[in-house]
């Protein structure tokens, strides 16, 4: 989809320490333009210089227990082509206390039929007392939408902590919102719901979600699909953003951003070159970006006082 499916690379494997800084706890005050732009710097330079280990699994949160977590891809596909993240049937539904509305379609999902087949021996085909399952089929089965449900509230996930600039995405008109992940996703944001979700509670993802938003105040459009410049220019402020609010997200940032600057020169080969070469290029962009996120930081800040 767009960059609002971000985050998929997780296929990789990311544990992120969350190592509260000593230089900068955790809130800057004004000046933190300038502190952002140094850190910028700092971060680019080690990326060009120095290779960090392949670890970028992140942890994915268990919040609202979807029972579509547990289906297959093209199901899954399925439903998020039907643009929602959350489809049960009709039982599924009344068990949390919601109803489909009247006259809302459902959308068919397909649960394989499976049938018991006697195993036989291979060279005698003589049956060997031993049944095993194959597919002979699938059924359509009929879900729906949560979109196309009313009634109880879905429980919502509260994480440990809410992030910091937090005030800067609804200032904006963006709700953040915890939700499991839908296709292996981190977090994504949706221009069209003027949402941010996030599936799991590392600070910078929601930095990152943040940064698509604030590219967007200041280009508009953004470019479809997981394009690797918006994708580098995304983490790379969130990695500055981390810094600045005592999260440690530089092992997470180096193999996110190396992994969108191979479809560009090809496989292996030095990655600190890489990187650097790409953070080079995105560097102005991430300076505007910060300088956007922390002005309205700013504001805020004036109209509370
Ligand atoms: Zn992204």
């Amino acid at each position: 989809m767009s960059f609002n499916m971000t985050n998929k690379e997780n296929e990789a494997l990311k544990k992120q320490e969350k190592v509260a800084s000593e230089s900068h706890v955790t809130s800057p005050n004004s000046g933190s333009l300038d502190k952002a732009l140094d850190e910028l710097d700092k971060i680019i330079k080690v990326f060009g210089s120095k290779d960090f280990p392949k670890k970028i699994a992140k942890i994915y949160i268990k919040g609202a227990g979807k029972p579509m977590g547990k289906w297959s891809f093209g199901n899954q596909m399925l439903v998020l082509l039907g643009n929602s993240e959350d489809a049960r049937g009709f039982k599924q539904w009344g068990a949390v206390g919601r109803h489909v509305i009247k006259g809302r379609k459902a959308i068919r999902i397909l649960a394989p039929r499976m049938m018991m087949i006697d195993e036989k021996d291979k060279i005698t085909k003589i049956k060997t007392g031993k049944k095993f399952p194959i597919c002979v089929g699938f059924n359509a089965i009929p879900v729906f939408r949560y979109e196309d449900t009313e009634g109880t509230p879905l429980k919502e996930y509260k994480p440990k902590q809410l992030p910091p600039l937090i005030d800067v995405a609804e200032k904006w008109g963006v709700k953040v919102r915890y939700d499991d992940t839908a296709m292996g996703e981190n977090g994504s944001y949706s221009p069209s719901r003027k949402e941010i979700r996030l599936c799991v509670e590392e600070m910078d993802t929601f930095f990152h979600e943040l940064a698509h938003l604030a590219h967007m105040q200041i280009d508009g459009e953004l470019k479809m699909g997981q394009d690797p410049e918006q994708e580098a220019i995304a983490q790379l402020t969130a990695c500055v953003l981390s810094k600045m609010y005592g999260y440690d997200a530089m092992t997470y940032t180096f193999n996110y951003i190396s992994s969108y600057s191979k479809s560009i020169e090809g496989e292996g080969g030095n990655r600190p070159l890489k990187v650097g070469k790409m953070c080079f290029k995105v560097m102005k962009k991430v300076q505007q970006i910060l300088e956007c996120i922390l002005d309205q930081k700013e504001l805020n800040e004036e109209m509370e006082k």
